[in-house]
């Protein structure tokens, strides 16, 4: 419960994001080696915001994004590509800009410090706005409701969060599935690199339960057999896009985009290429 009243903290605070002033243009060049899927054109031709002169970015003319591509449906490889919803999301708001999008793939936890040194300009990564968080970066509005679940074997004794108590639970490193579930009592956390190795570790029974965002929970329990998903929910969240701190420009602009975009149907479109119609999970 307290998780619950702390979520809903977080869902009013993340109205009245604002950030501070100031501007961000010396940061230093990308990272090699991205792998960029969902390729935005440069062309602009939709743009109602503005021009990219306008913004200052890692890399004039770009839109870096920071991500972890192991988090399906959002983002996840399709062979050597990244694709996903914030893959597309992505991509369609750097086209609004009249920026080129190039995707950089890192842990997790690597994602915010990419964003606060200038090496990404954002951090899309199915990312929840945390008062943690929000206080090295500025979140856009949220673009996706989201919650973490609890994978547990069939028939497992775990029947609800509350059974959580006293037992193995596995996380995925830095997430809020990680921070929250330090919380239950006499709960072991284990942390695993990717989602997907903790639902492997459950699997083979060395853990008891996993705690992880809801949509990701669906793809690696219909790839798992033996596993399911509790009804009750461990916490509700909202995703946004991580900027730097500093760089209010930014925030307006992809706010502006993200508008364009769900006022266009665009938003809907993308979400449901990836999210069957029946979920209640996504805008
Ligand atoms: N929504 C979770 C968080 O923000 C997990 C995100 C992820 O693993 N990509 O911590």
């Amino acid at each position: 419960m307290k998780k619950l009243l702390c979520m809903l903290l977080m869902g009013t605070m993340t109205l009245s994001l604002a950030g501070c002033g100031g501007s961000k243009d010396d940061a230093g060049a990308g990272e090699t080696g991205s792998s960029s899927g969902a390729e935005s054109s440069s062309e602009a031709g939709s743009s109602e915001e503005g021009g990219s002169e306008e913004i200052a970015t890692a890399q004039e003319g770009k839109l870096i994004m920071a991500t972890n591509a192991e988090f399906p449906p959002y983002e996840f490889y399709e062979g050597d590509e990244i694709v996903g919803i914030d893959a597309e999301i992505a991509a369609a708001v750097a086209e609004e800009l009249g920026l080129e999008l190039q995707i950089e793939d890192m842990a997790f936890d690597a994602i915010i410090t990419a964003v606060t040194s200038g090496k990404a300009d954002i951090g899309a990564a199915g990312m929840t706005v945390t008062p943690d968080r929000e206080e090295n970066v500025s979140f856009t509005d949220t673009y996706a409701e989201a919650s973490q679940v609890v994978i547990v074997p069939e028939g497992s004794e775990i029947a609800s969060p509350d059974d959580l108590a006293g037992k193995k639970i596995g996380v995925q490193l830095g997430t809020t599935g990680d921070i929250y579930s330090a919380d239950v009592e006499d709960a072991t956390v284990e942390r695993y690199n990717k989602g997907f190795e903790a639902v492997q570790s459950l699997q083979s029974g060395k853990i008891d339960a996993v705690v992880i965002d809801e949509q990701p929970a669906k793809v690696f329990v219909e790839q798992n057999e033996g596993l399911e998903i509790l009804p009750d929910k461990f916490t509700e969240e909202e995703y946004a896009i991580a900027c730097a701190k500093d760089n209010t420009a930014l925030v307006e602009k992809i706010n502006g985009a993200l508008e364009s975009l769900r006022e266009s149907g665009e938003l809907d479109e993308i979400v449901s290429k990836y999210i069957a119609a029946d979920s209640d999970s996504a805008e």
